[in-house]
């Protein structure tokens, strides 16, 4: 599937925030946004008054680069939430949330979601015990998550998000419960995402 393969650091300067897209690198002072935390493009000549519908499109534009996806899919993603009773805000980053892409990242066994979808297709994950290639599908609660050629920890305990654990017995990442809103650590108003769908 087609991706956005240009300068990840460009994406935070242009949101404006850590997007965490390039691993380790991210949390080191290497990190470009620290260095230069400006627009990109030639001509800029400071931030100018962001519009409502900017405001909208921004907040929409960078959980979909936090997440890695293209429009079409991250639109899917809404769509679906929209259907389903509930808070759809909520239920649209839990599904984000539960990519398999995600819990390889969060779980530890890649630097960024982008190192996990290699790491996916390349055929290097297991979930129950079964190759699972595909990053977008959805985990669920009780699944087990194992990366195939090794079985130590990887991460320690106290790195992992509250709904992933270590399961010594099964020598995988046992998925506790879905994922809630409480536990994305990124600051998101996912209500600006609704809000520019349902426009
Ligand atoms: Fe973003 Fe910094 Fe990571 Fe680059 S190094 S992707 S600017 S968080």
């Amino acid at each position: 599937m087609a991706r956005y393969t240009g300068p990840k650091c460009r994406l935070c300067r242009r949101e404006g925030v850590k997007l965490f897209l390039k691993g380790t690198r991210c949390a080191t002072e290497k990190c470009a946004l620290s260095k230069r935390a400006q627009i990109p493009g030639q001509h800029f000549r400071g931030r100018s008054r962001v519009s409502d519908y900017g405001k909208h499109l921004r907040e929409k534009q960078k959980v979909k680069r936090i997440y890695g996806l293209l429009e079409a899919q991250f639109k899917t993603y809404y769509e679906k939430a929209a259907k389903i009773p509930g808070v759809t805000g909520d239920i649209f980053l839990q599904q984000l949330e539960s990519r398999l892409d995600n819990a390889v990242f969060s779980a530890g066994f890649a630097s960024s979601r982008q190192a996990a979808r290699q790491l996916i297709r390349h055929k290097k994950i297991n979930v129950n015990g079964k190759l699972v290639d595909l990053p977008a599908y959805q985990v669920s609660a009780n699944d087990m998550i194992s990366y195939v050629v090794a079985d130590s920890r990887p991460q320690e305990e106290s790195e992992f998000p509250a709904w992933l654990a270590w399961d010594v017995k099964n020598k995988g990442v046992k998925v506790l419960r879905l994922p809630v809103r409480e536990d994305i650590g990124y600051e998101i108003d996912e209500q600006l995402i609704v809000e520019y769908y349902s426009r």
